[in-house]
């Protein structure tokens, strides 16, 4: 299935056909040049003159699977009335790209002709005018369309897209329930399903193991192949890696077979497994798969959708669990890993299989699993969270740095950050909003991209940056709850 967006072009039939024509040739040419910059292309479909064009082309828009979201500009002036009918009936995700086809003001050529066919300035006015007053959900990027630093705001926002349709068709497999008496990974599926269209449903532990048992040798060896490509082997126990393997074919047939992007299950519900999946979590998570432990619904559909927001629609982004802190002044870092199930898309380094006892749950030999360090970068920490009636989303930005011990005895995947504004401040504006201790780390999808998304699912979103402090987030939380018992 093709992915594309539809450039759709305001105007109105007072111009005379010429700067019509013009307009229509610019709008072209526009779509065709940036199309070669933005991740997906973007396909010129009309300037539109009228009520009824405008309306058909979003009713088009709306049915047609292909088109991922709509992109309006205004090279002349277009009365906004006649977009009234459109935007009340629009379903897909729409940026007002506020641009003009000219970088300068002609200075000796300019007449009433030229103002006459360039009034960018004058119809994004009028444009922006009718969305704000429909309360119509959009994305509004403003900038020369050649520049740079716009092309990069667009792309990023067609990958937004990409992650609204994954939500949109996301389908979350659970293997058994959560661990018990948690509270933070339990929520309302129904509500789930209404605002972000998430269908999670669970499958006994006994199917997958009853999967796991047609597996056939031959299947373990081509996947033994793949992971000794990918991964250093540094374990004797060449069984315990043949069973995650197992495991892996069999998550990943039942997965493909019911449509499933995502997938939980929980160390106290592994009857007749001798394994946690540990690499074999790690490997699906390394094919765009989400993963949440223990029974982590939420955190498993979100990692494979900001998954599907990054590069090649699997970036590097990963299922991740606040563990410990290193408090030290002017050294002060959390250290993140899980029990196992870390995604290699993180690591700075090529992965090692190893094997290690694992003394929590029911594992009875020792899981082979993925150990590495994360990379260093820029990066965020996410999190939905089931506030009662709503949905909320939080994102912190992090520094993610080179760990700065080895830690020879930790026989995990880890990562080392430190959150802004700085680790005890972030700390307590996280506890103040109620975010989990299970996010999603990623280094290709930033809080810009999240509020989007967000916007576009119409839940609530909290960013904890730079210049976030606990006095003003503490406003803000207070209006949010006001705002969202009202909406
Ligand atoms: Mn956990």
């Amino acid at each position: 299935m093709k992915k594309e967006f539809w450039f759709i072009v305001g105007s109105q039939d007072l111009y005379g056909q010429e700067v019509l024509r013009t307009v229509a040739e610019r709008a072209q040419e526009m779509a065709k040049e940036l199309s070669k910059v933005l991740p997906y292309p973007l396909v010129y479909k009309v300037t539109a003159m009228s009520n009824s064009q405008i309306t058909d082309v979003i009713k088009e828009a709306n049915y047609d699977d292909s088109c991922y979201g709509i992109v309006t500009w205004c090279h002349t002036f277009s009365p906004s009335k006649m977009w009234i009918n459109g935007f009340t009936n629009l379903q897909k995700p729409y940026c007002h790209l506020a641009t003009q086809y000219n970088l300068e003001i002609p200075d000796n050529e300019i007449d009433m002709d030229y103002m006459n066919l360039n009034q960018s300035a004058h119809g994004d006015r009028e444009h922006g005018f009718i969305a704000a007053r429909l309360r119509t959900s959009r994305k509004i990027i403003a900038g020369y369309w050649k520049d740079e630093e716009l092309q990069r705001r667009l792309g990023k926002w067609m990958r937004v897209c990409i992650g609204v349709r994954a939500s949109q068709t996301m389908k979350v497999m659970r293997f058994g329930d959560n661990m018990r008496e948690v509270a933070v990974t339990e929520g309302d599926k129904v509500e789930a399903q209404i605002k972000l269209g998430w269908q999670v449903n669970t499958w006994a532990t006994g199917d997958l193991v009853k999967e796991m048992s047609k597996v056939t040798e031959g299947e373990i060896d081509s996947l033994m192949e793949d992971y000794k490509s990918k991964y250093d082997i540094a374990t004797d126990n060449i069984q315990a890696i043949r069973y995650q393997a197992r495991e892996e074919i069999a998550m990943k047939k039942m997965m493909d077979r019911n449509g499933c992007k995502a997938f939980t299950n929980t160390f106290q519900d592994l009857y007749g497994m001798e394994q946690l999946p540990g690499l074999a979590s790690q490997n699906l998570m390394a094919q765009g798969y989400g993963y949440g432990g223990e029974g982590d619904w939420k955190v498993s559909a979100m990692t494979a959708i900001i998954k599907a927001m990054g590069k090649n629609e699997n970036g590097s982004s990963a299922f991740m669990e606040d563990y410990t802190y290193h408090l030290v002044k002017g050294k002060e870092y959390s250290l993140g890993a899980h029990m196992l199930e870390v995604c290699p898309s993180l690591a700075a380094d090529r992965p090692r299989i190893e094997t290690h006892h694992l003394g929590i749950g029911m594992n009875e030999k020792d899981p082979a699993r993925l150990v590495f360090e994360g990379k260093a970068g820029k990066a965020i920490v996410a999190s939905l969270i089931d506030m009662g009636g709503r949905l909320r989303l939080i994102v912190q930005d992090i520094e993610a740095v080179k760990p700065i011990m080895k830690m020879p005895n930790l026989p995990v995947a880890r990562v080392m950050w430190r959150a802004l504004p700085d680790l005890t401040t972030g700390l307590e504006c996280w506890l103040l909003t109620g975010g989990a201790h299970h996010t999603t780390l990623s280094y290709d999808v930033d809080a810009e991209m999240l509020r989007d998304w967000a916007r576009i699912m119409d839940i609530e979103f909290v960013h904890i940056g730079k210049d976030t402090t606990v006095e003003s987030l503490e406003k803000e939380l207070l209006y949010n709850d006001l705002i969202w018992k009202l909406k």
